[in-house]
């Protein structure tokens, strides 16, 4: 009887632990506030966490305070995704990684692995400067990966100055030599790193400055393994499970060969996150694609639509521009993001307030009604779930 029982638990457990691999993935937003933090918005920043693992999109200042106050952990960052060189979204980055720092012990220096930060040209040089000029000494190393914006990301004034951007001077003493990344020109994106997981990739926005959405695809994993055909084959739950569903084929003792696709159910699709920085409009058609079925689509709205005009004149969006982006990319959800500071979060909103954050919400619904796509309003602090869907 206890024997029975322990096999079912084992079997349980095996079966949980073939057919679930990575489950979880959440996003939070740290900060959803534009031009600078202010008591009821950070400045923007915000954390893509798969199995413990944090990415950390944009780092306005104030970020790492915003991180204290929330259920993560600075020291979890491994990837620092910034999209664009204005001050609300990088001027957090050297303190942050400074803190970090701090808390890290210095015995476990040895298994520190590289933070890897992927921006705009420029970004390696703005902490060179900045580290190096406060003498900042970090106890793990960092590196740069730099993309190489085109003329037609911003107006003439808001080109990245070569001579500013230029690399100067040797590396920090803890910065590892970065790649510089180019379009590539056949999809329109830049191909910021792949691996057995994860495709991440960037794409361009037009802003006052180059900007850049990223798009994170998590691969596609292997369907569910059909228990009870395998019974019938006379194969026990054990390490021939993992076998056929990391797609080997196994022999059986007859000598019949089981190939993974007889006993796996349909592949389970990967989730995919587009996580877009300022911007008044999306460049080339390759982020459309890119983008297409999105999960989350996370995109400014700055202002609402009776500001159309200036928000685009300040290269930014209306919840009405959001919605043709998530639209155009057939996206499950859209979340708006990187409020003007006029509009106060919903629960600080008093009677007689002129804006209130949820007509912007409104005009995106509006925008979109009968396409099903489910619109959201970033608050700092929220904690969005990606779940797993069946099929796609
Ligand atoms: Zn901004
Ligand atoms: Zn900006």
């Amino acid at each position: 009887m206890l024997a029975t029982l322990w096999q079912i638990v084992v079997n349980s457990f095996l079966q949980f632990f073939c057919n679930s691999g990575r489950m979880t993935m959440d996003l939070t937003f740290l900060g959803t506030g534009s031009a600078y933090p202010s008591p009821h918005r950070g400045a923007s920043a915000l954390v893509l966490r798969t199995d413990g693992e944090c990415w950390l999109f944009d780092c306005g200042e104030g970020t790492q305070t915003q991180l204290m106050k929330s259920q993560l952990r600075a020291g979890r960052i491994t990837k620092v995704f910034i999209s664009h060189l204005h001050g609300d979204h990088l001027f957090g980055l050297p303190g942050l990684l400074c803190t970090v720092s701090l808390n890290t012990s210095s015995e476990s220096q040895q298994d520190l692995n590289c933070v890897e930060i992927y921006g705009p040209r420029g970004l390696r040089h703005f902490l060179r400067v900045t580290l190096g000029i406060t003498g900042s000494q970090l106890l793990f190393p960092y590196a740069v990966h730099e993309l190489e914006p085109t003329p037609d990301q911003s107006p003439e004034e808001g080109k990245l100055n070569p001579e500013m951007t230029a690399e100067r001077g040797p590396l920090h003493p803890q910065e590892q030599p970065g790649r510089t990344i180019s379009l590539d020109v056949s999809s329109d994106t830049y191909l910021l790193f792949e691996d057995q997981k994860f495709v991440v990739k960037a794409f361009r926005l037009f802003h006052r400055i180059p900007s850049f959405g990223f798009c994170i695809q998590e691969r596609d994993r292997p369907g569910r393994l059909k228990t009870e055909l395998l019974k019938e084959l006379g194969l026990k739950p054990g390490p021939l499970y993992g076998r056929l569903k990391a797609g080997e084929s196994v022999t059986l003792e007859s000598g019949r060969v089981v190939q993974p696709s007889e006993v796996l159910e349909e592949a389970i699709p990967g989730r995919k996150v587009c996580i877009l920085g300022d911007c008044s409009s999306v460049l080339g058609e390759g982020p459309q694609r890119l983008c297409s079925g999105a999960d989350i689509l996370v995109h400014e709205a700055t202002l609402g639509n009776e500001h159309r005009e200036k928000a685009v004149d300040h290269g930014h969006s209306t919840p009405e521009m959001a919605a043709a982006v998530a639209r155009a990319c057939c996206a499950r959800r859209l979340v708006l993001n990187h409020f003007s500071q006029r509009y106060k979060p919903s629960a600080m909103v008093k009677e007689g307030d002129e804006d209130h954050v949820s007509e912007l919400k409104r005009q995106a619904e509006e925008a979109l009604q009968g396409t099903g796509v489910e619109v959201i309003l970033a608050e700092d602090f929220l904690t969005l779930q990606i779940s797993l869907r069946r099929s796609r």
